[in-house]
């Protein structure tokens, strides 16, 4: 299990490759061109450095980690020789299921392919390949070098062995699991959801400054992070391709903020865009 690839290398990508990097594994970093992978390696490194000067890492696992970061744009030659992939590519199911028919093609017979979904069918990913078994979800946190949880999901078809594989391999990398069997946002991002898009109506209905609503689910209800500043971290394109997902399998209360709508037309897109509900610049 020492070998794996990470498909993507956006906020999440990064964020898992790091933490198996630090856990010892060896990780093919995969990415559609050498630009984007290049930027991954550059905020990879910094994590790393940030992580050794705050004392979280010594310089043994800091130098490690680095040997252990291999950024390879081709598919094939990412996956063809890991015993585990995570798909963390952006939340479009065709996406998804391209690259998993792809994965199964290239990867062993044996290989476990993971994907990092916030809502989306493990089963109906699964489906489109010839190992539906040795298919599941591994739902990593934002950020994923503090977040503690990972979210196994299994699919109608996951085997035993591969959901405990997967639990094995979250507590090689300093995680807790939870099991949770498939329906669409599993446990976190159904809730997550349900409270951000309220916090979005509530700040379009003019309840609250953004600020105010925050605060008050910080102060008032212990959240650590507020629902509004939360959505500017996760983004607020991925979040609303998790809202549309929810609206069309759970119904009308997971119908997307109109306020969520018109930010993303607007490209503000949270913090990675530098303004959403707040201003980064
Ligand atoms: P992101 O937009 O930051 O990154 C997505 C990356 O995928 C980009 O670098 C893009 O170039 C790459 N990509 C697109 N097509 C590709 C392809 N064919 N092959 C290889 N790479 C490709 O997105 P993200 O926020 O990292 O989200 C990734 C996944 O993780 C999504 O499924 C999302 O729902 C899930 N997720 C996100 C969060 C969060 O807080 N952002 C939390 C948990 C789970």
């Amino acid at each position: 299990m020492k070998q794996v690839a990470v498909v993507g290398a956006g906020i999440m990508g990064k964020g898992i490759a790091y933490a198996f990097a630090v856990s010892g594994y060896t990780v093919m970093l995969n990415d559609v061109n050498d630009q984007i992978l290049q930027a991954a390696k550059t905020d990879i490194e910094q994590l790393l450095d940030r992580s050794y000067n705050n004392g979280f890492i010594n310089e043994e696992t800091i130098s490690e980690a680095k040997m252990n970061m291999i950024y390879e744009s081709d598919l094939e030659s990412a996956v063809k020789h890991v015993n585990l992939v995570v798909e963390a590519v952006l939340e479009k199911i065709e996406l998804k299921i391209d690259i998993f028919k792809k994965l199964d093609h290239y990867c062993k017979r044996s290989t476990i392919l993971a994907t990092n979904t916030s809502t989306m069918s493990p089963t109906e990913i699964a489906a489109q390949t010839n190992r539906p078994e040795k298919v599941v979800a591994m739902h990593f946190f934002n950020p994923v070098h503090k977040m503690k949880l990972i979210e196994v999901v299994r699919g109608l078809e996951t085997s035993d062995e591969t959901v405990d594989v997967i639990k094995e391999v979250s507590l090689s990398l300093g995680k807790e699991a939870v099991e949770v069997n498939e329906l669409p946002g599993f446990v976190t991002s159904r809730m997550n959801c349900l409270i951000g898009n309220e916090a979005m109506n509530m700040l379009m209905e003019g309840v609250a400054s953004a600020a105010d609503i925050d605060k008050a689910m910080k102060l008032g209800l212990n959240h650590p992070m507020g629902p509004l500043e939360l959505a500017d971290l996760v983004g607020l394109d991925s979040r609303l391709r998790n809202m549309e997902y929810l609206y069309q399998t759970l119904g009308e209360k997971y119908r997307p903020s109109p306020l969520l709508t018109k930010y993303v037309k607007a490209g503000r897109l949270g913090k990675k865009s530098g303004i959403g509900f707040y201003d980064y610049r």
